[in-house]
């Protein structure tokens, strides 16, 4: 019998109605999952996955109930993947509003601890669980554009690691994914800025990535559904750049 990589197992994409989000959720339901597509957008493109679930990360009452009402549909949760995330303003650390800070650490730091608590909750009945956090490079080092973005993705590979240790023995890995570059949505947003700036700071970014090119979203999900599956059972608290090299250089 040919069976997907992650066959039977139910799992939860925050931030999958579009962008590199989406592209993971057709993979692991290629490859055999139940996926449920979590997103603050009130409809998006799921097909071949199971159901659409308009969330708020940054919203407990919004996370438990829908993580509570999925677990109820399928009767487990196997699978969460922490894709949800925005970039935040384009500042230097003195320019920042008190509201863009707490904006930005409430969608891409309180939304990864609130879908991991609720999601843990049901692993623990259920004998494990794999959960892959979206962190970036932008986590691993540091840059002068979007310092918060920075700072918030380098307590996503923390957070990681923390929950790695605490929950090991329990049967839950988790794991952190640092994409380079990608085509989506949220980096042609970076891009649109018409300033000369804007413009050097994309060149050097690629002048930056040995390989030459951006990534597809299409990279990140091979690499997800390899931490998602049982492919990975010795595998917990790492750090998986996906990056065309620009951290090796
Ligand atoms: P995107 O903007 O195309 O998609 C993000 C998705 O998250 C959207 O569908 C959006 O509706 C959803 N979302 C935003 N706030 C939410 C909330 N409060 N609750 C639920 N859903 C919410 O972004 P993308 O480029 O696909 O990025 C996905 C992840 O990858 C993000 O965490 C991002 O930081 C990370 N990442 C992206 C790149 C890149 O180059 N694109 C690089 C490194 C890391």
């Amino acid at each position: 019998m040919n069976e997907g990589r992650v066959q039977g197992k139910v799992a939860v994409v925050t931030g999958g109605a579009r962008g590199i989000g989406a592209e993971i959720g057709a993979a692991l339901a290629a490859q055999g999952a139940t996926v449920v597509v979590a997103d603050l957008a009130p409809a998006g493109d799921y097909t071949g996955r199971a159901a659409y679930r308009q969330v708020d990360v940054t919203s407990e009452e919004s996370v438990r109930t829908a993580f509570d009402d999925i677990a109820a549909a399928y009767g487990r949760i196997d699978i969460l993947v922490n894709n949800a995330g925005v970039t935040g303003p384009i500042k230097p650390a003195h320019e920042v509003e008190e509201k863009e800070f707490d904006f930005l650490f409430s969608v891409d730091v309180k939304g990864v601890w609130l879908a991991t608590k609720h999601a843990v909750r049901h692993m623990l009945g259920t004998g494990g669980g794999s959960i892959v956090n979206m962190s970036s490079i932008y986590g691993l080092v540091g840059g002068a554009r979007i310092p918060l973005y920075h700072a918030a993705k380098g307590a996503v590979r923390m957070m990681t690691k923390a929950d790695a240790a605490t929950y090991a023995k329990s049967g839950i890995r988790v794991n952190s994914v640092h994409p380079g570059s990608i085509e989506t949505e949220l980096s042609k947003s970076l891009s649109a800025d018409p300033s000369p700036e804007a413009a050097a700071y994309a060149q050097r970014m690629l002048d930056s990535t040995p390989m030459g090119h951006r990534g597809s979203p299409r990279d990140i999900a091979n690499g997800v559904l390899y931490l998602a599956s049982d492919e990975s059972r010795f595998v917990t608290g790492t750090e998986l750049v996906i990056d065309g090299g620009y951290s090796a250089v």
